[in-house]
């Protein structure tokens, strides 16, 4: 048994901090970048089964890192965590892939995570 991988990508030391441990508690195992060339390079290294992103990043931000991201890989889920004022700005985005407001309480993100993985077929089993 092996436990699913999660990458959380957000500019913010104290999000990332704070998805790690809550992802971890929920029996995940987290890696986190700072930034989309970050994400980049621990997406090569740690291959994950779900990665949650920020929208609002310096240099490259979450909108534009996941067209990119999508370019070479269809089928990873995606989570985008984007501040209330933000949503929904890129509505073919926001139609093709999971979202959460972003919130200091993570049941929302939690259950979403959840939701995603068991649509996808993704589970700790195999
Ligand atoms: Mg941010």
């Amino acid at each position: 048994m092996s436990r699913i991988k999660i990458l959380v990508v957000d500019d913010e030391e104290n999000i990332r901090l704070l998805y790690s441990e809550e992802l971890k508690e929920a029996g995940y195992d987290v890696m986190t970048a700072k930034d989309a060339f970050d994400a980049d390079r621990k997406v090569a290294e740690f291959n994950p089964d779900l990665i949650t992103l920020d929208i609002k990043m310096p240099g490259m931000d979450g909108i534009e890192y996941l067209r990119k991201f999508r370019e070479n890989d269809k089928t990873t889920p995606v989570v985008l965590c984007t501040a209330y004022s933000d949503y929904k700005k890129d509505f073919k985005i926001w139609a093709s892939e999971a979202y959460v407001v972003k919130s200091f309480n993570l049941d929302q993100l939690k259950a979403t995570i959840k939701e995603v993985l068991e649509k996808r077929g993704i589970s700790d089993e195999d």
